[in-house]
């Protein structure tokens, strides 16, 4: 586990001490070698050669305490409540392979040739549907781009949005895999404050006013409104139009970014921002939480000027989205019930849900969280004196994995709390799960 802790926090990123060590490195020297980080750098470089050659943003790069988890999490005596891998077994196999053969059979020499950066038109027709679920109806397939996963459009909004330096307001704690990108873009993420209604809109304006003051240029909001990834609340219905309108204010875009917004327990969505306004809201969704997320396809909507940049990003990064994996989500789309699947999953993580918040009344009465209203996360407050990420090996001991709330900040908070996930495990394992967990911390408090 010790390879999942991520580097300390790196220095504010593009600020001039960071760029500073580097200089310093580059500039080799007996000189440099003499600080304390340079000693630290001296002996990473015995065992990689190529340690002064990286570019400044590889030095903001960590390894994901998620996906470092995942080799001891996927072991099968370990209850998993860590990572955020949806539940497919209700999907239908055995009819999509037959189906898939047949679209190999007919369109093979599509599915297998480069296709068009923007992604495949019929796709861009077939996610109209979705979004108009969330309210979003005013879009063309002209304007959708498909990317590799919300992960790729995450990489590409910033990558043309952003320079080193330059801020991100988002919610904290934060989906750990857009602070990953954010680091690699050297972007400055400055959090601001939320509560069980998601986002605070004063605090918001509070954060671009001290940013703009500090004479640093406020790029985007990223915010996840529904569902969200790891602290499982939905921004208000009542909070949006007001977030909104303090970003068109301020001249900030807002990055929605909503995999999870069809997974609401109750059926219940709620409007998307992109429903409320077409011209400052880059909207991106996903077939990764309600298909399969490894077809690795998701989607963007964005104003004209920035739709057309994403398509030259996507076209320098990617080349196109894969043909092959979009044409098997049309297949399944256009075959069977996928608004029915998605009320199947419902139920089933819905399900999954209760037990768990029913697991730790009964183990944990003395843990706080938000039972959330759809989604996949719990996020647990734990008691003071426990701290989840030095308590994570024994955890993993007794035969339970979560993710230590560390990993969804960049400043080192997150001690007091963690990601529980109950989307894959079944309810029973939930349960065994949460027993072994209250066991590990009731130890911690004894000793
Ligand atoms: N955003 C959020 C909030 C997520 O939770 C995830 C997946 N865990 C992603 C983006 C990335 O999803 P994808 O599989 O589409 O890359």
């Amino acid at each position: 586990v010790s390879e999942n802790t991520p580097s300390k926090p790196t220095a504010r990123t593009g600020s001039p001490a960071a760029e500073n060590t580097r200089k310093g490195a580059h500039a080799a020297g007996s000189a440099a070698r003499n600080n304390a980080g340079a000693i630290a750098r001296s002996k990473v470089i015995k065992s990689d050669p190529w340690m002064d050659s990286y570019a400044a943003r590889a030095d903001n790069m960590r390894a994901s305490e998620i996906r470092a988890l995942f080799s001891v999490a996927s072991r099968p005596d370990v209850v998993s409540l860590a990572g955020g891998m949806p539940y497919l077994e209700y999907m239908p196999f055995d009819e999509l392979s037959d189906l898939i053969a047949k679209m190999m059979r007919d369109k093979g020499d599509v599915a297998w040739q480069y296709g068009s950066a923007q992604g495949d038109p019929h796709l861009r027709e077939d996610v109209l549907q979705i979004m108009a679920l969330e309210g979003i109806k005013d879009v063309q397939p002209d304007d959708v781009v498909i990317s590799n996963g919300s992960q790729n459009a995450l990489d590409l909004i910033t990558r043309i949005m952003c320079d080193p330096g330059d801020v991100v307001i988002a919610e904290a704690p934060n989906y750990v895999g857009a602070l990953g990108v954010f680091q690699s873009f050297q972007v400055e993420v400055v959090n601001a404050a939320t509560d069980e209604n998601g986002l605070i809109p004063e605090s918001f304006e509070e954060t671009i006013i001290a940013a703009n003051k500090a004479g640093k240029k406020v790029k985007f909001l990223y915010t996840v409104p529904n569902f969200h990834n790891p602290a499982g609340v939905t921004m208000s219905v009542e909070r949006r139009p007001r977030i909104l309108e303090i970003a068109r204010r301020h001249h900030v875009l807002v990055v929605e970014d909503n995999p999870y917004g069809l997974l609401g327990f109750d059926g219940q969505t709620y409007p998307a921002l992109r429903s409320m306004d077409a011209e400052n809201v880059v909207y991106l969704s996903s077939f990764s939480k309600i298909i399969a997320p490894g077809m690795r396809i998701a989607w963007m909507v964005a104003p004209t000027g920035i739709r057309k940049k994403l398509i030259l990003a996507n076209e320098a990064s990617i080349l196109c989205p894969p043909n092959m994996s979009q044409m098997t989500i049309t297949t399944y789309l256009d075959n069977f019930d996928w608004k029915q699947q998605i009320s199947q999953y419902r139920g089933m993580y819905k399900e999954r849900c209760d037990t768990m918040d029913a697991a730790l009344r009964e183990f944990l009465p003395y843990c706080s969280w938000n039972k959330p209203k759809g989604g996949f996360y719990i996020w647990l407050q734990i008691p003071e004196g426990l701290n989840s990420k030095e308590m994570l090996p024994r955890a993993i001991t007794a035969k339970v994995a979560y993710v230590a709330g560390t990993g969804f900040y960049l400043d080192g908070r997150g001690t007091h709390h963690m990601r529980l996930s109950f989307c894959y495990p079944t309810p029973e394992n939930i349960r065994i799960g949460i027993e072994r967990l209250a066991s590990v911390m009731n130890n911690e408090l004894r000793t």
